[in-house]
């Protein structure tokens, strides 16, 4: 288990990630655009898969001197009109480290003449912005941050962390000091240290404790509307219970059970997943009638009942009343 001390924020999959799961499970076969929300979902589980790597690597971290972050989203200016994104973030009492996290396999090669990175793999190249430039943005819209937060100024160190070992790295001939922010995961830990050693200490307890609770409170998910993004409608979607077995859909429900007419099953709770999908795709306060079409439930008391079961009750007036879904 991680230590809670260590990661006071740890490492979660992204909403983005949830939502295009749940998606891609209830897309209805060969819709045009099964192929590009595959490619976004892998994308996507790579860099989740990523952060969650790095976590064995911050392990050797004392969990008396930092305390790490993953994942902060925080407000660029007071009207929080725009955000910076952190993927990790180290704080130490006498400096911070700001980590851009890349899970990315194949041929990398970083261009200073035009600011990005390209990656070939199998004989295709992409091209990304350079990361080590974004974690220097990010850098310094933390030092306004912290400057707008009233709190006390400390050295801030920006690294971009390559977590897969298979990556092959080069860097084009003038890309000169920048070089000594790309480093291989397994080097972290003892970077981080390294940079302990010059610092004096600045935050005191007090300070720390007012930092975490800032990052903490000021922290916003980010949380894109998929269907939007994609351009995909509701009637795309595949209606009905998963079987929790072999996946069939719709089961259906008898005897305060749910049956698969494939497998046979029989499962108490398989509407949970279902009533979680529905939050994560459409994220909207919900009425029963609708979520009955959803599930394929008849009688409005059943679907009161096991909305019950998860501590789920309506609000509003009774005949537009309206279950607010938690999202994960
Ligand atoms: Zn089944």
């Amino acid at each position: 288990m991680p230590s809670k001390k260590l990661f006071i924020k740890p490492c979660t999959k992204p909403l983005k990630l949830l939502k295009l799961d749940a998606i891609l499970q209830r897309l209805v076969h060969n819709h045009l655009k099964h192929g590009e929300l595959q490619i976004e979902f892998a994308r996507y589980s790579a860099g989740y898969r990523g952060e969650a790597a790095l976590d064995y690597f911050l392990h050797d971290l004392d969990e008396n001197s930092y305390l790490i972050f993953h994942d902060l989203r925080l407000p660029r200016d007071k009207e929080k009109k725009y955000y910076f994104q952190i993927d990790c973030l180290i704080v130490h009492s006498s400096f911070g480290v700001l980590l851009e996290v890349k899970n990315l396999s194949g041929d990398l090669y970083f261009d200073h003449h035009f600011d990005q990175m390209k990656r070939t793999k199998n004989g295709i190249d992409e091209t990304f912005p350079d990361p080590v430039n974004q974690v220097q943005q990010q850098k310094s819209y933390l030092e306004s941050w912290l400057k707008r937060n009233q709190l006390p100024k400390i050295p801030l160190y920006s690294l971009v962390v390559l977590t897969n070992p298979k990556s092959f790295i080069t860097l084009s001939p003038h890309y000169g000091k920048k070089a000594a922010h790309i480093i291989r995961a397994k080097g972290l830990a003892n970077k981080v240290q390294d940079f302990s050693a010059i610092h004096q200490e600045i935050l005191s307890k007090k300070d720390l404790s007012k930092l975490t609770s800032k990052l903490l409170k000021q922290h916003e998910k980010h949380n894109p509307d998929v269907l939007k993004t994609y351009n995909i409608k509701k009637t795309d979607l595949i209606t009905g219970v998963f079987c929790p077995d072999c996946n069939h859909v719709p089961m259906r429900r008898e005897r305060s059970t749910w049956v698969c007419s494939r497998c046979n099953v029989k499962s108490k709770d398989a509407h949970i997943r279902a009533i979680q999908d529905y939050a994560l795709i459409f994220d909207e306060p919900v009425k029963n009638k609708t979520l009955r079409r959803f599930l394929h439930i008849d009688s409005s008391i059943c679907m009161k009942n096991l909305l019950k079961s998860m501590n789920l009750t309506p609000s509003g007036p009774t005949n537009s009343a309206k279950y607010q879904l938690p999202i994960p």
